[in-house]
């Protein structure tokens, strides 16, 4: 085999096996002869090939698999546009009617890692996550470009270039028509209409994996006065509305997020009874003296490793327990976590506590997940991140 050739440590070849596609430099025997972002070779200590995958050294993940497969191979622009268009047939599958703004390509759940591409209308925003998806990333606008995406705007946190070594620069990578394509997108959702800011919002600019916890607020949100705390651009608060809702207050502690939530209020329900209120949640929980029957908790991440994940616990416990204790017998409590590190069980187990500090008798109604476009792949448990709980207060 060539030199490209990462040798694992005997015994540690069994998560390979199971399709695992994280490589820990712990479980390394050989490191292969490669640079930051090379495509590797992965085997057993017995030379069996198990894969290929992107290679950093400075990283506790070593290599990302993209392919497992004994064959010797390549992979030129054919593999990755392939990728990229049957990403693309699922989506076409299953998208709900009315709605033009999805996650194409979900890293690791479509066997890409580290790339990240959302659809907004004709325009696509990509987060590169690692440096081997920056070295082919002209092979993935190829994709795109093949299914009629020509405006694709990169919008990476500083975070992921510093540590991976990414060399580029956010804004437009392919059309933008010389820069002068708006940055701020309407785009449609369950027939909804939402403003979004895919230059300076948060994320790639919209929180799509809330998109059917969203409607299920709608199914259930009929005369009730909502609170959509963590509210972001709007979301919950839209949706809630749709349902019927006497009034929705959406808090935030981004007076920006609070300006578009009022923005997104006013396109679809201009006369709604809505407040967007600029403020901490702790604290407004808290404090706050308004009557609610629905509360929505969908703080942002708490935590980002293991060593966190005390911390992040009490401020989910913290902000649930204030919510179950203020609404009222009947009082609905959509309640989620997207902290990666903090597994479904456990935040179960936050919540529970959260509960039984407050002395209420608590139902739970649903378990809410992220959609069909955040795919999973279930070699790789890393990818479930977004956990929710409706609850019935009694
Ligand atoms: N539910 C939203 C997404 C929420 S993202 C949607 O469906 O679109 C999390 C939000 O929490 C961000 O907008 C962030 O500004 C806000 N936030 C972070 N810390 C906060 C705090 N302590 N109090 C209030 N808002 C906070």
């Amino acid at each position: 085999m060539a030199d490209n050739v990462l040798v694992l440590k005997s015994g540690r070849d069994r998560s390979v096996r199971n399709r695992h596609p994280w490589i820990f430099s712990g479980g390394v025997k050989e490191h292969p002869k490669a640079k930051l972002g090379d495509v590797i070779r992965v085997a057993t200590n017995q030379g069996e090939l198990l894969g290929y995958g992107f290679h950093n050294p400075n990283s506790r993940i070593i290599a990302r698999i993209f392919e497992f497969t004994a064959e010797e191979r390549t992979f030129d622009e054919t593999y990755w546009v392939e990728k990229i268009r049957n990403a693309y047939a699922l989506r076409q599958r299953f998208l709900p009617e009315g709605t033009d703004c999805y996650r194409l390509i979900h890293a690791e759940g479509d066997m890409i890692p580290g790339f990240i591409a959302d659809v907004y209308g004709d325009v696509v925003v990509v987060q590169v996550l690692v440096k081997g998806t920056e070295m082919i990333l002209p092979a993935l606008l190829a994709g795109l470009k093949e299914l009629g995406f020509a405006h694709v705007r990169l919008k990476n946190k500083d975070a992921a270039e510093r540590f991976e070594g990414i060399d580029l620069e956010n804004g437009w990578i392919a059309g933008g028509d010389d820069g002068a394509l708006e940055t701020v997108r309407t785009v449609s959702e369950h027939g909804l209409r939402f403003e979004v800011d895919i230059e300076r919002g948060q994320k790639t600019g919209f929180f799509i994996d809330q998109r059917e916890n969203r409607r299920l607020l709608s199914k259930m949100s009929r005369d009730l006065r909502v609170l959509n705390a963590f509210s972001y651009s709007g979301g919950f608060s839209v949706y809630a509305l749709q349902g019927g809702a006497r009034s929705v207050d959406s808090v935030d502690v981004s007076l920006g997020a609070i300006e578009e939530a009022k923005r997104n209020v006013a396109l679809n329900y201009p006369e709604a009874e809505h407040r967007g209120i600029a403020a901490d949640c702790f604290e407004y929980l808290r404090s706050d003296t308004t009557e609610y029957d629905c509360i929505v908790l969908d703080p942002p991440s708490f935590a980002r490793t293991p060593k966190a994940v005390g911390r992040a616990s009490r401020g989910y416990k913290d902000i649930n327990l204030n919510a179950i204790k203020r609404l009222p017998p009947g009082g609905l409590l959509f309640t989620f976590s997207c902290t990666g590190v903090i597994d479904r069980d456990l935040f179960r187990k936050i919540v529970f506590g959260a509960a039984a500090d407050a002395g209420r008798p608590v139902r739970i109604l649903h378990q809410l997940s992220q959609p069909f476009d955040h795919p999973v792949n279930i070699y790789h448990p890393e990818g479930e991140y977004l956990k929710g709980l409706v609850l019935e207060i009694g």
